[in-house]
Formats: structure tokens, sequence, C-alpha cells
């Protein structure tokens, strides 16, 4: 008897009716699937095609987050007696897809190393493995496995991982050593340039920030510079100082070491806009508005710049103090908005993302001029 057929006889009969109990929607009773889960497994043997639409069948219940079942479809193949490894070997990795969907880590990492046992070092299973790790903050062995892989960009992200961990655990030079790694292995690694970056402000020294900055302008894509300097300010705003600590830069310093950098670049709206924010942090409103005014002769409908003029021009116009309120609000709400978005599938997000945690591209981040989308 065929799968198909199989399939069919029980579907005449009435272990394979849906139920429509109350709440339950579609579902079939939970003995009845069991049971004819385990009967398919039987009738699937060794036959190639049948075991296909086995294991695909567990795929289906994974998918719809009926992880137990698909589990279930996997054990009955890796125990079965005889079977092709070949078969075994795609259970165990779809077993740890299960496991890996339902939060269950160790167990997932378990069956990956079966699956490579028996198959070798498949892309597949080294990506699952890699993705697994970096789920489980093992951020060592993530850029271990991109690197086998032959993901650089990958593998120099989690490298700088382990370089931030390292960096708050107090050993600065192991850090040190690691964020280097990571810009040997991908120059353009934004997130190796962003954190070297952090690294010199925090060390107070304004040759460094400047000889970073200068090398990560050339390394790092174009579309990807403003990274830098969106991380440059937060740093300079203190977002991830204690409270209470100096800012170990002087804004003078600041300003002296970025400015003349971003000057010497071609124009481009962006490093204009993030140039404004810099002395806008630094007090230097008059110089913060002559770099708005390029951004705008570059792009007139930057609106988040053209707010930003019209703020710093408020005390020249006789606004009541009741208007100037109000536009303070709205200055305050449209800073917070989602100003990055991903370039692949459009996720709208307020902070820096590396990983797009909707579509997972690498470094599609773009920043969002358009607001009314
Ligand atoms: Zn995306």
């Amino acid at each position: 008897m065929s799968l198909l057929d199989f399939l069919r006889r029980k579907r005449a009969g009435d272990r394979f009716e849906l139920s429509l109990g109350p709440g339950e929607g579609e579902t079939l009773p939970v003995q009845d699937t069991r049971a004819a889960i385990d009967e398919l497994s039987q009738v699937v043997r060794n036959n190639p095609e049948a075991v296909e639409i086995y294991l695909a069948l567990g795929s289906l219940y994974r998918s719809q987050g009926e992880i137990e079942r698909a589990i279930q479809i996997r054990n009955n193949l890796i125990v079965r007696q005889g079977l092709d490894p070949t078969f075994t070997a795609r259970a165990w990795f779809e077993l740890g897809r299960d496991f890996r969907r339902g939060g269950f880590l160790d167990r997932a990492a378990h069956a990956f190393e079966q699956a490579r046992a028996l198959m070798g070092d498949k892309p597949a299973i080294l990506l699952e493995q890699a993705q697994l790790a970096a789920e489980g903050s093992e951020f060592e062995r993530a850029a271990e496995l991109y690197s086998r892989l032959n993901r650089p960009l990958a593998q120099a992200h989690y490298l700088v991982r382990r370089a931030q961990e390292l960096a708050q655990g107090g050993n600065a030079a192991q850090a040190g050593s690691l964020l280097r790694k990571a810009v040997r292995v991908y120059p353009g690694s934004v997130e190796a340039w962003t954190e070297s970056l952090g690294r010199a402000y925090a060390e107070g020294s304004s040759g460094q920030v400047k000889d970073v900055l200068r090398e990560a302008l050339v390394k790092v894509d174009r579309e990807m510079r403003f990274v830098l300097l969106e991380g440059l300010v937060d740093t300079a705003a203190g977002v991830r100082r204690a409270p209470g600590n100096e800012a170990p830069l002087s804004n003078r310093d600041l300003v002296g070491a970025v400015i003349p950098m971003l000057e010497d670049q071609d124009p481009d709206v962006l490093l204009f806009f993030y140039g404004a924010r810099l002395l806008l942090h630094c007090g230097q409103h008059l110089e913060a508005r002559s770099w708005l005014e390029k951004t705008l002769v570059l792009r007139p409908d930057f609106w988040l710049a053209r707010l930003e003029v019209f703020r710093l021009t408020k005390d020249e116009q006789s606004f009541t103090p009741f208007f100037k309120e109000q536009l303070e609000f709205f200055m305050d709400k449209a800073r917070r908005l989602r100003r990055f978005v991903c370039r692949t599938c459009g996720l709208k997000r307020d902070s820096v993302f590396y990983l797009c945690p909707r579509c997972r591209s690498w470094h599609s981040i773009a920043f969002r001029y358009d607001f009314s989308q």
C-alpha cells in the first residue's frame, strides 16, 4: 500500500475526521493524531518519496508551532532500525530545528551534533549551529562557525559581540585584539569600527578618535557610514556612560576630531546631518544650523533636519511661550520616531541593528528620510 493510499483510506475512516470542538478550530484530537503519526511512520518504511513526505509533514507541524508533533515524527525515524543513514541524519537535523524553534537550545545542539556526525560538515548544519550559538550568546563559537561557512561579515559581528563582553568584564586588551581581528576578517565591519570609535572616545584620545574615524569612513560601505556617527553621538551623549561620570573627551576636542574629517568627505546628507547632531550636542548651535542647511540643500524633503532648523531659529521668532512649548513637544516626538528601516523587508526600528530581527538580512539598515510611510 502506498502512503497516498494509506492517507486516502485513513481519510475515509473516522479517525482522520476533523473535530470541531468549541474553541479548538480544525484540529485533530491529540490521541488520534499521535496514533496516526505513528502508523504513518510504519507505512513510510524505506521508501524515499514517502520518507520525504513524512519529514515534510513534520516541518508543516513545526511551522504551525506544533513542535511536539514534529518531534514525534523525527523520533519515529531516528529509532527505526535499518533506515538509510541519510534519512536518519535528516531526521536529526530537522529535530534540531524543531527544538530550536521550541526554544530547547541544549537539545537542539545535541541533535545537530548527531546530524553532523552522520552527514559531516554540511553548510546547512553549520549554519543552524552558528545561529544556535548566537542565540545562546556563545559568540566565540558563533564566530568560529561563521568562519567555517566563509561568512566573514557575520564572523566579524560575533567577534565584536565577544569583544564587548570582554571589555565589560575589564579585559580591554583582549577586547582590543578581537576588534582588530574583526576588521582583518571583514574590513567593512561597521560594528567593529563603531565599537573602536567608542573605545577611543572612552579613553579620552582625540587623536585616536580621528585615526579610527578616518579609516572607518574609507572601509565602511557608504550607505552604512551613518551608523558610525549614530554610535559616536550616543556615546558622547552619555547613553553608554555611567551616570555622574564625566565625559572623557571635551566637546571642543570631540568637535575638533570629527568635524574636519566629515568636511573632507564628498557631500553626503547623512554625514551633514550627524555632523549637525554632534555640533548640537556640543552646544555649537550656529555651526549646527549651517550643517543642517547643507543637509537641506542636498535633500529638501528631509523633514527631521527641517524641524531641527526650525527649532534652532525659534528664539529669533516672536513666538509665545505656549507656541515654543508645543514646538518642543513635537520635536521630542519626532526625535523618537523609528528612524531606521530594513532595506530588505521594510521593518522599522528606533535603534541600530546589524542583523534584521525580522528577515535576518545582514547590514540592511537604512535611515528613513520619509517618515510618512
Ligand atoms: Zn529585514
